[in-house]
């Protein structure tokens, strides 16, 4: 029998067997769930983790099972548990939502999570070079690295960074080639990238910057699978024995175009529980679900752009995430956070008890450097830098909300007081602790400036209480 909205469901399906996909079905039967459940993966592996593919590439040479890491035990857990038969259809409506597998079959539930994650980019016609998502990707990328391999990685972000660093360390020849002026520009401002620069220079990697990637051709028959010459926008080739682009990702949300509204990024806008939204862009041609099939529609980790109280809507891909949201999501799916998606003011005026709320997180190890950032850096944010960059020790960059405030607020000292939108921490793990536990507090971030530009003052001190 199907449940009507707001009722318990009893039958849940899951799509996708990640980090999102294992958290939602543990937090699940945590949370008193009986009924069934069921789990589709795409890849033929038990959950596992992403962030050691890249980091520790050559370290590892299996990779990190969460049954291990987080203890998810996930054939004990599932009903029906199809790790190779990827969902290719979903229909929604009032009664129940209907997921149709690879394999033919159609699984109906009362509710489904989606969380299918994200999938690389590349470029039409690079069909020589490798991307690198999945286990079977990093063993093929170590399997090449060895060392005198030309590696040419196409993109200065978190994940071409990361490799970079790795390969060059076990002695390949690496250059790394971004279109923009400097590493990580989109990620953390030109300013900020570019203090990232010379790391690479320091590590043996060459960094080649403002210059494009016209095409990707494949190497002469016989030569290593993921080799080809890379040609440049300005004329350059450059060849080489593998090729990998980092040029990003986009949600896995292709097989859902026209069954769900999708955001111009591919992502699927939920609310702070979780939940479809029904939220669409203009030229999508979904959307016109009814109240009750949105119901049943939740997305968590990279494929979702989720409500945040403090940030608007934050797109996928943070690891952080797809590790904490699903439990939040799990208890609203369950009926037992009321109202999980009203704002904090809102439910303590309701008497409801608050819900923990993280703030954005991506960590990265590149190029013999550890980074925490955060928050969302927006291009309009004012960049301030706590400590010195060319010093020995870690340094911070704050990215202050840009007010044009014509009366900017100041501490009865005549400090001027501003709103931190995001964090970047370098080489400073002793700080993460504190500065997770400000992001995270659910409210804007308020600092007395001249105290948190003064490395010796901890940023918890230099906080703003009117
Ligand atoms: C190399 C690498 C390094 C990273 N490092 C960091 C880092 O340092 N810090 C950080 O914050 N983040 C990092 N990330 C990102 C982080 O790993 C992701 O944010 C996280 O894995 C998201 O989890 P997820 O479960 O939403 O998606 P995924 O981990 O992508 O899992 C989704 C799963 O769903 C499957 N799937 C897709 N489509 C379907 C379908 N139609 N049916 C069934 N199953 C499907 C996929 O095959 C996949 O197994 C890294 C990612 C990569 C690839």
């Amino acid at each position: 029998m199907p449940s009507t909205p707001g009722q318990v469901p009893s039958s849940v399906v899951v799509v996708g067997a990640g980090l999102a996909g294992a958290q939602t079905s543990a937090a699940l039967r945590q949370h008193g769930f009986e009924g069934h459940l069921t789990v589709l993966g795409a890849e033929g592996l038990p959950p596992y983790d992403r962030p050691p593919l890249s980091k520790e590439l050559l370290k590892r040479t299996e990779p990190v099972w969460l049954a291990d890491d987080l203890g998810i035990d996930l054939p004990a857990l599932v009903d029906d548990l199809r790790l190779a038969d990827p969902a290719t259809r979903l229909e929604a409506d009032r009664e129940q939502v209907v997921v149709r597998t690879a394999s033919g079959d159609d699984v109906m539930a009362d509710a489904v999570v989606l969380a299918c994650g994200s999938a690389p980019l590349r470029p039409a016609g690079w069909d020589a070079a490798m991307t690198l998502h999945t286990a079977g990707d990093a063993e093929r990328l170590r399997a090449a690295a060895v060392p005198g391999t030309r590696i040419v990685v196409v993109g200065a972000g978190w994940i071409g960074a990361e490799v970079a660093g790795v390969a060059a360390g076990a002695g390949a020849q690496v250059t790394v080639v971004e279109a923009g002026p400097v590493p990580l520009e989109r990620q953390l401002g030109r300013h900020v990238g570019g203090l990232l620069a010379p790391w690479y220079d320091a590590a043996g990697v060459t960094l080649v910057t403002d210059v494009a990637v016209e095409k990707v051709l494949p190497g002469p028959a016989g030569d290593t699978p993921g080799g080809g010459s890379v040609v440049l926008a300005d004329g350059r080739v450059l060849e080489a024995d593998l090729v990998l682009a980092a040029v990003g990702a986009r949600p896995a949300s292709g097989w859902l175009a026209g069954s769900l509204p999708l955001e111009s990024n591919g992502g699927l806008r939920v609310n702070r529980a979780g939940r479809l939204t029904g939220l669409h862009s203009p030229t999508d041609p979904a959307g016109r679900l009814h109240l009750d099939a949105l119901r049943r529609v939740w997305a968590v980790g990279d494929i979702a752009t989720r409500e945040h109280p403090v940030f608007g809507p934050v797109p996928g891909g943070h690891w952080s995430a797809a590790l904490h949201d699903p439990e939040v999501t799990v208890r609203a799916l369950l009926g037992l956070d009321e109202r999980a998606a009203e704002p904090e003011h809102v439910r303590e005026r309701l008497g409801l008890a608050p819900i923990t709320s993280h703030a954005p997180y991506v960590f990265s190890q590149q190029l013999g450097h550890d980074l925490a950032l955060f928050g969302v850096p927006s291009p309009f944010d004012e960049v301030v830098l706590r400590g010195t960059p060319t010093a020995s020790g870690g340094w911070a960059a704050l990215y202050l909300e840009n007010a044009l405030d014509r009366h900017p607020r100041r501490t009865p000292e005549g400090h001027r007081v501003a709103t931190v939108r995001a964090v970047l921490l370098v080489d400073s793990p002793r700080e993460v602790g504190q500065v997770r536990k400000l992001m995270n507090r659910g409210v804007p971030l308020t600092v007395d400036l001249e105290r948190a530009l003064d490395p010796t003052v901890k940023l918890k001190d230099a906080v703003f209480r009117p």
